[in-house]
């Protein structure tokens, strides 16, 4: 595999050209959210220049472009995850609507009083809440897969907790706290052998990871488009047409009936049942972009540049004295999670800032897991494809600076 050419990548977003406070940026944060290509800004400009319209009902030839592109991006997704059909795929507005929609239809519909649901200690707040609201309403309870001190699943206990109860396992692929790469397809094998069904939470994995729905059998599987140099607000859930098919619809309005009266109404067939409303017709057209523009480096390729980085700020920022890495399991991503030793995370986070680095500080969403690890938070640095060794070093003198002026 001959390695990536870097400064080409770091060319095509513009973004990686200005400064922040007189520096030039250094961006850590893409686990929150990625920067974006010229690509996905010029689909998206191209829409809007050329095409822009509703879509699905028009007959005039702007609607009938506008679908045309909105429809390939379903393609696209369906490429990306390898499902097994176009209608498996349902156009949301991220990971946290796609958890949702599940929640408040299958679950809803499947959970009794007693039924159980398991999801892990490392889940984002967005595979938590939905679970316990409908937990609450249901009287079904939610049971937890525990955090080992390295951050792993302990899989012993998590094969316990899998009684003739468990309707559904919920949890995350890769960790946005942590980076680590859970067993996600022993996780769903054994789930199925107890008769459950299982969410994948994808939101960083699908950048970073090979996606086959099919060979890893999950019954449905969430990511964001933003985390993965794409544009906001679209996301996707996958679901098994077979369970898809039966569940109840979510959102009710336009785009997701066949025929209404006031005596009675019938909805639309898969995937439009789940679509209800104008969707964000500009940012899926140009999610297309993104995901080719994925595909083409090829996830193979950005993921061994991530792990040389990764392995990079792991030996380096070992050498600051009392700083401790959370989350070292074996199986690991693209991110550094750690915390300084009497030292709060957000002034470090403040004077990184002051030479354009970028950075996350805090709970990132998943307070359940810093409380597992008795900690506020921890400043997180986390790698995309366009990230070199040398903003690496500058994280490094950064911190050490930090450190410096802090003690
Ligand atoms: N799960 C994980 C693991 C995440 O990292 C995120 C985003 N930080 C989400 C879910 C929620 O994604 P979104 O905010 O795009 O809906």
């Amino acid at each position: 595999q001959p390695a990536l050419d870097i400064a080409a990548i770091r060319s095509q977003f513009p973004i990686l050209h200005r400064e922040v406070k007189g520096k030039p940026l250094v961006y850590f944060d893409n686990a929150a959210t990625a920067q974006k290509p010229q690509v996905v800004i010029d689909a998206l400009v191209n829409y809007y220049s050329h095409y822009n319209a509703n879509i699905h009902r028009g007959i005039h030839t702007l609607a009938e472009e506008a679908t045309a592109g909105f429809e390939a991006t379903r393609d696209a997704f369906r490429h990306f995850v390898n499902a097994r059909h176009r209608e498996e795929i349902i156009i949301t507005k991220g990971t946290t609507e796609s958890i949702n929609l599940v929640a408040y239809t299958w679950a809803r519909q499947q959970l009794q009083a007693g039924d159980e649901v398991i999801i892990s200690g490392m889940e984002h707040h967005s595979n938590i809440v939905p679970w316990q609201i409908i937990c609450a309403e249901k009287q079904a309870s939610l049971k937890v897969i525990p955090v080992d001190d390295n951050g792993e699943l302990v899989l012993e206990e998590y094969y316990k907790l899998l009684t003739p109860r468990t309707k559904l396992v919920s949890v995350v692929h890769v960790s946005n706290a942590l980076g680590t790469v859970n067993p996600v397809k022993d996780i769903i094998s054994a789930a199925h052998n107890a008769g459950a069904k299982v969410f994948i939470d994808g939101a960083q994995s699908a950048v970073h990871l090979d996606i086959d729905v099919q060979e890893l059998d999950c019954d449905f599987f969430a990511c964001s488009v933003h985390k993965l140099y794409g544009p906001t607000g679209v996301g996707m859930l996958y679901g098994k047409k077979e369970l898809l098919a039966e569940m109840p619809v979510f959102l009710g309005g336009g785009e997701m009936i066949k025929e209404v009266s006031f005596e009675q109404t019938t909805y639309a067939d898969l995937p439009y049942k789940y679509e209800a409303g104008t969707p964000n017709i500009a940012d899926t057209v140009a999610t297309a972009a993104a995901l080719n523009y994925v595909q083409e480096i090829g996830k193979a390729n950005i993921r061994a540049h991530e792990d040389e980085l990764l392995q990079h700020a792991t030996s380096r920022l070992l050498t600051i004295d009392g700083l401790t890495i959370i989350g070292r399991a074996k199986e690991k991503t693209s991110l550094i999670s750690f915390v300084i030793d009497g030292i709060h995370p957000q002034d470090v986070g403040i004077l990184l800032d002051n030479r354009g680095i970028a950075v996350r500080t805090g709970h990132h969403c998943a307070q359940p897991l810093m409380a597992r690890f008795k900690i506020p938070g921890t400043i997180r640095a986390s790698f995309a494809v366009y990230n070199t060794l040398e903003e690496v070093d500058a994280l490094l003198a950064g911190l050490q600076h930090a450190v410096k002026l802090l003690r």
